[in-house]
């Protein structure tokens, strides 16, 4: 029997007070690097818990860290409060309905996954004093998840330098430890500048910023026959022109998503789709300038912490979901489709199972599942620090990503069950890691093996800084 049992009863001990921090998070859901009462609060609560509190990280005023215990190895235990644009969603039924007209909603389910953080940092420091235990460990508050890369910037300025372990979570719908494949993800802005006429008087007179972004989004639509398959490139209109079907748009933007296995990958698609964007510019007579609004690495995997997340993850087993949240979550399935529920478990690789809405298995290490995989700016940090991360249920299986069914299951009981679970698979992780020190040198090993042939290259351009955005008033 291991000793990491009075860990979790210590995230027990402490459980309510962190379902309210992510209900009252989920009630104030804020956007990309506008987290302003959303880190107030997990800024109380740190001081509440006698952490010592460091603001402003990396220069932006929604990111903070609180370390607690003295001398010893650095756990980093890493969290979330972001929300996503237009999923305001009402909390506990299973019907799309808004809360707010227009509003934002924490369809990622954010507002859980920065207070479990917190919740297992914050066992993790009253274990090191109850055994007096040199050890740090450290809460990182870390906003603009979606699209904002925050954590790129804290990396890039050194608040991960001294730290020996990363921990973290993300709520999902099948229990696992995740298998660290992400795409390494650029986010570019084109513009194109033309000159404007009158359509129909002058054409002749006129450049079309718009063609141009039709050519080159022509020009890339090509180029997905010749690129590796697991490459992804997508593009949105930011900027179309203007209105008036009669003036030749004289100005247009498109953003790309740019993604690859890895940075050289993605690298060698961003330098294809530059080319592709200079040709559209060379046909229409306009001139193109392009500006990097974010990127992220890709996840590195760490088999040693790997092991040992799966090792308190099986003991603990399955989060204790009951029959209402057992209903609750069947009423959400009742609002996706059959495919939904097969492809949830086929990204698992475990067989589909039309008996429970709720996982309540555990993936075994190392299962494969089909590769349907995103980006996440956890993967700069994993370049830098070995890091491990646990994928917890607490939503029905099923439910998609950045959806209103997420939104609707954020406050649920599968959802508290699901978050002060996965404190207690982290927590359990720090407290093996700083009883036997052998596991952070195994960690490092491992760590060092999967990047001394390819060091840490920050995949944003040195001149890029955060788009930091005004405190609101009412903030
Ligand atoms: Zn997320």
């Amino acid at each position: 029997m291991l000793n990491s049992d009075k860990i979790w009863q210590l995230v027990d001990a402490r459980k309510d007070a962190y379902e309210a921090l992510s209900d009252r998070v989920w009630e104030m859901p804020e956007i990309c690097y506008t987290e302003y009462r959303s880190v107030a609060e997990h800024r109380a609560m740190l001081e509440q818990e006698g952490f010592r509190i460091t603001e402003n990280l990396a220069g932006i005023p929604t990111a903070i860290m609180g370390e607690a215990g003295d001398g010893g190895p650095v756990i980093a235990v890493l969290g979330e409060y972001d929300a996503l644009p237009g999923l305001s969603q009402v909390a506990g039924v299973a019907e799309p309905k808004e809360l707010v007209p227009g509003g934002h909603g924490h369809g990622c389910g954010h507002n859980m996954l920065g207070a479990a953080a917190l919740l297992a940092a914050t066992a993790v420091k009253t274990y090191l004093a109850q055994q007096g235990i040199k050890g740090r460990v450290r809460y990182y508050g870390c906003p603009a998840e979606e699209g904002g890369a925050a954590k790129v910037f804290m990396v890039r300025a050194g608040h991960f330098q001294d730290v020996d372990i990363a921990i973290t979570w993300h709520p999902a719908a099948i229990n696992r430890v995740d298998d660290a494949v992400s795409l390494a993800n650029t986010r570019i802005d084109f513009t194109f500048k033309g000159r404007a006429s009158h359509a129909a008087a002058a054409p002749h007179l006129g450049r079309s910023a718009l063609d141009a972004v039709e050519l080159m989004n022509v020009g890339v639509n090509y180029m997905r026959e010749h690129m590796p398959a697991d490459a992804r490139i997508h593009y949105a209109m930011i900027d179309a022109g203007g209105v008036a079907p009669n003036v030749v748009q004289a100005k247009a933007t498109v953003r790309y998503a740019v993604r690859a296995r890895d940075l050289p990958g993605m690298r060698a698609l961003i330098d294809r789709v530059k080319k592709v964007a200079e040709g559209a510019a060379l046909m229409t007579e306009t001139n193109v300038s392009l500006k990097v609004v974010s990127a992220v690495s890709n996840l590195l995997g760490n088999t040693p912490l790997e092991q040992a997340m799966q090792t308190q993850f099986e003991r603990l087993g399955p989060p204790p979901f009951d029959a209402a949240d057992r209903t609750y979550a069947a009423a959400i399935q009742a609002t996706l489709s059959a495919e939904d529920v097969a492809s949830a478990y086929a990204r698992a690789g475990m067989p589909a199972r039309t008996d429970t809405p709720l996982c309540d298995f555990i993936v075994p290490h190392g299962t494969k599942g089909a590769a349907m995989i995103g980006s996440t700016d956890v993967g700069d940090v994993s370049w830098v620090v070995p890091t491990v991360q646990a994928r917890v249920a607490t939503h029905a299986i099923g439910t998609p990503g950045h959806s209103w069914q997420i939104t609707a299951q954020g406050k649920s009981g599968q959802a508290k069950k699901g978050m002060v679970h996965a404190a207690k698979v982290m927590a359990g992780v720090a407290v093996a890691a700083l009883q036997d020190p052998n596991l952070i040198a195994r960690a490092k090993a491992d760590h060092e093996t999967r990047t001394n042939e390819t060091p840490y290259d920050c995949p944003l351009p040195a001149e890029v800084a955060p788009p930091l955005q005004p405190r609101p008033a009412t903030a």
